[in-house]
């Protein structure tokens, strides 16, 4: 059975009668049919969700009204947790304890806090200034674009979501088409959540098709982007004759730095995970791992042995730690990335092909690349996938160096005992946001987003309102100012 679009509350075929096929990358096997969205389609969900914002209740009901129903859709991700988690696990590979554990109980979570969050939206106001008073009023900015990735599809489209709608917007979501099922799960949840209809939109498709429309379509005002850095360039080239408003969340190459001083045991855990959960698939992946020279070969020792038992295998595993890569276009791409280490000179250490145990799927061992330099093309591209590029650094200045020599600045993972140090590093790396002494633990309430290459704007808390709303100014004069006379000259 051929998954739909879903537009004004209904399910429907694509109007060309065109799909494409989604693979298990565990297996490579096909899943199922998803309609291929195609200029029309998107045509006929921006209509809807025009329609809903022009003349529909939602942006005009009070704000306690969206955040219930912003709520209801989080209660309802929690009673279907399972069985999105199950589509999830088999059309992205990522492991179940990650999904599980982490990924569907944030999405939830998302809608939560932005329910919450919609009845905070406040403006300011500029008390009496001469004969003048100021004030500021949020309004929704219209119809919303929401163009996601295929890492943790369901989660990023949430993300998106919740606060484009907690602010009144009507929306148009293009998942993935790597990834596009969990996506329904979702409008089958906004359905029984009974938002009016054309308020959520889902368009499947292929990128430069169905999303590019979206891009380009004149009915819609915001375009938030979460993918890489290229795409993101190619959709503000093409979105810029309709002078949209954008948000992009692009690719990273984040340094995680240690220095000879951190806590050795929780910077080897962290490191490990900030690179290898998430199949390595993940934007802000610690995936140069700058070591101090005078601990460098024993944290190495230790880092060598933890990612040879790194368990991977079926995502739906319970136990497995590394699932399938999304695709074999991909596989082919980050195993590209080895060859590209070999010939720069470094060593591959670790992994660097398939595990010999799993001859079928998109399986790709963890991998752990030593003895390279930063300006290698594995330290600067963004390879996304489970490989750790490892070099060494003599002092601080020299890792200050290393950390920002690079066209990315997404996140970065800064581990020491000596916070005074601690701090001073996180100041002066170039990126949006530094962790110092943790692995990438989330809070809602900060903003979230890259400097450099990594991405234009900030999402999170109230930061995500400076996107998803319109500032009005209201300017009231409170006595006789003075008005020039044109015109009236005797
Ligand atoms: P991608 O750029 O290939 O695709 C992302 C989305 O854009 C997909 O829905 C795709 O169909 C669509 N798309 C592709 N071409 C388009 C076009 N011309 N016009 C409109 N839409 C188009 O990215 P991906 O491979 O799905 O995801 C991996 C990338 O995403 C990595 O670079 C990763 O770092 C990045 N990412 C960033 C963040 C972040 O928050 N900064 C989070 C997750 C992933």
């Amino acid at each position: 059975m051929t998954v739909l679009h879903f537009i004004n509350n209904r399910f429907v075929p694509p109007l060309e009668g065109e799909t494409f096929e989604t693979l298990n990358p565990a297996t490579n096997q096909p899943i199922t049919a998803v309609a291929s969205g195609s200029a029309a389609d998107v045509d006929a969900a921006v209509a809807a969700a025009r329609k809903a914002f022009d003349e529909g209740p939602w942006p005009r009901m009070k704000a306690e009204e969206r955040a219930a129903a912003l709520r209801r859709i989080g209660e309802l991700i929690e009673k279907h947790a399972d069985e999105i988690a199950d589509i999830e696990i088999m059309d992205s590979g990522v492991p179940a304890s990650q999904i599980k554990k982490g990924a569907i109980p944030r999405a939830a979570q998302n809608f939560y806090f932005f329910a919450d969050m919609a009845t905070k939206i406040t403006g300011e106001s500029f008390p009496k200034n001469g004969q003048f008073m100021n004030y500021t009023i949020r309004k929704p900015v219209g119809v919303a674009g929401l163009i996601t990735p295929w890492n943790v599809p369901f989660m990023l489209e949430t993300w998106k979501v919740a606060p484009a709608l907690a602010a009144g917007n009507t929306c148009i979501l293009k998942p993935a088409e790597w990834a596009p099922l969990s996506a329904n799960k979702l409008a089958e949840i906004i359905q029984e959540a009974d938002l009016p209809p054309g308020v959520f939109n889902l368009v499947h498709g292929i990128g430069e098709q169905a999303g590019a429309a979206l891009v380009a379509h004149p009915g819609v005002q915001l375009i938030s982007f979460t993918g890489e850095t290229s795409t993101g360039k190619e959709i503000l080239r093409n979105g810029a004759n309709t002078l949209k408003r954008f948000s992009m969340e692009l690719g990273g190459k984040s340094p995680t730095i240690v220095f000879e001083d951190a806590d050795l045991e929780r910077a080897l855990d962290a490191a490990i995970w900030q690179v290898y959960s998430l199949n390595g698939e993940r934007c802000t992946a610690g995936s140069r791992l700058l070591l101090q020279q005078s601990i460098a070969s024993q944290f190495l020792e230790r880092l060598a042995e933890r990612v040879e038992r790194i368990v991977v295998g079926d995502p739906t595993d319970m136990r497995t730690e590394v699932g399938p890569l999304i695709h074999p276009e991909h596989w082919q791409r980050v195993k590209s990335y080895i060859d590209v280490a070999r010939q720069e000179g470094a060593t591959v250490r670790v992994g660097g092909d398939r595990p010999p145990h799993l001859p079928e799927g998109n399986y790709f061992q963890p991998t752990l690349i030593t003895g390279a330099h930063n300006r290698m093309r594995v330290a600067q591209e963004e390879i996304f996938g489970p490989v750790l590029v490892v070099i060494t650094f003599k002092d601080e200045t020299e890792a200050l160096k290393m950390a920002n020599d690079i066209r990315y600045g997404l996140a970065a993972y800064v581990w020491t005992r000596d916070l005074t140090r601690g701090h001073r590093v996180a100041e002066a790396i170039e990126s949006g946001m530094v962790w110092i002494n943790s692995q990438n633990v989330r809070d809602l309430r900060t903003p979230f987003g890259g400097a450099k290459e990594s991405g234009i704007g900030r999402e999170g808390g109230h930061y995500s309102f400076d996107f998803y709303t319109e500032i009005t100014t209201i300017h009231v004069a409170l006595g006789q100012h003075r008005i020039p006379k044109l015109g009236a000259q005797v």
